[in-house]
């Protein structure tokens, strides 16, 4: 996913004019993967007063948004934030919260019993320079990372990597999920890490002071989604056209991995090929937005 694309760069830039049909496209654009996410968290008419509640928050916060993320990962984030909220404030049941080890969520991935890194939306714009920085080069090394795993179909390691960083799993763990010894699994963490370390160092104007925590991996992966697939090949995966090799991997980061944002552009997509119409929530969600959009 990485960072901001162009595509949005240049609709977010309209936005912040206030031109009402950039967000209405935004809003078109994002609303259906938001409304799945929503769902599968808080489930039936909430699911709508989320969307809104982020969309707002993320109309609020435009200014000191400086695209870390991508607009997909940093929407999610805000909704996941308000989703945590919302059962606080006892609203949602505890069964339905992703982040509760007891939940009942729809993923089967490993994800649901993964310690649950939480970026919280402000994560994104309250850093020093230094850790800036850091973690800058680390999202950068960390799609070059994935990237060439992807462009050398080396799916297995993609897999192991995943495994480690974004569930964090033992390596025992991971070695099982995979059908790897454990030796493997520790020599392609080592030569992951140490690439990674590398690019960190690199990137610090005075050396940096060791290798980056696994905390701070697992953060700056939630938050800038290297291995997760463009929707546009989830949308392939669904209809079956993807090549075996690709299919396999999609499969194992929804369904093993349990990747809660492509299962939410999976459901929507799947929604849209149904023919659901969701034209009358879109309206909806317009009409509660739009009066907070600025002028410029
Ligand atoms: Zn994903």
């Amino acid at each position: 996913m990485g960072k901001l694309s162009q595509a949005d760069e240049y609709l977010l830039a309209q936005v912040r004019q206030g031109q009402q049909a950039a967000w209405e496209q935004l809003v078109q654009r994002y609303e259906g993967r938001l409304l799945a996410f929503a769902r599968a968290r808080g489930g039936g008419n909430d699911a709508e007063d989320l969307v809104q509640e982020t969309l707002i928050a993320f109309l609020g916060a435009l200014d000191s948004f400086r695209g870390q993320a991508s607009l997909e990962t940093y929407l999610f984030t805000i909704l996941r934030r308000k989703v945590i909220d919302k059962h606080r404030r006892g609203k949602l049941s505890l069964c339905q919260i992703h982040d509760s080890p007891a939940g009942d969520d729809h993923s089967a991935g490993v994800l649901r019993h993964a310690a649950a890194p939480e970026p919280t939306a402000s994560w994104y714009v309250r850093q020093d320079e230094r850790q800036q920085l850091q973690q800058s080069a680390l999202a950068t090394a960390l799609d070059e990372l994935a990237e060439g795993y992807r462009q050398s179909l080396n799916f297995r390691d993609l897999k192991v990597i995943e495994l480690l960083l974004y569930s964090q799993l033992r390596n025992r763990d991971v070695a099982r999920l995979v059908g790897l010894d454990e030796k493997q699994v520790a020599l392609i963490k080592h030569r992951s890490l140490k690439r990674l370390g590398r690019a960190v160092l690199e990137a610090l104007p005075d050396g940096g002071e060791g290798p980056a925590s696994d905390a701070l991996l697992t953060q700056v992966w939630e938050a800038q989604r290297p291995s997760c697939p463009k929707r546009s090949t989830i949308g392939a995966y669904l209809l079956g056209t993807l090549e075996e090799q690709w299919h396999a991997y999609i499969d194992f980061h929804l369904n093993t991995l349990g990747c809660r944002y492509c299962l939410a552009n999976l459901d929507d997509l799947r929604r849209q090929t149904t023919g659901s119409s969701a034209a009358a929530a879109h309206q909806r969600i317009l009409q509660s937005t739009v009066g907070f959009l600025r002028k410029a």
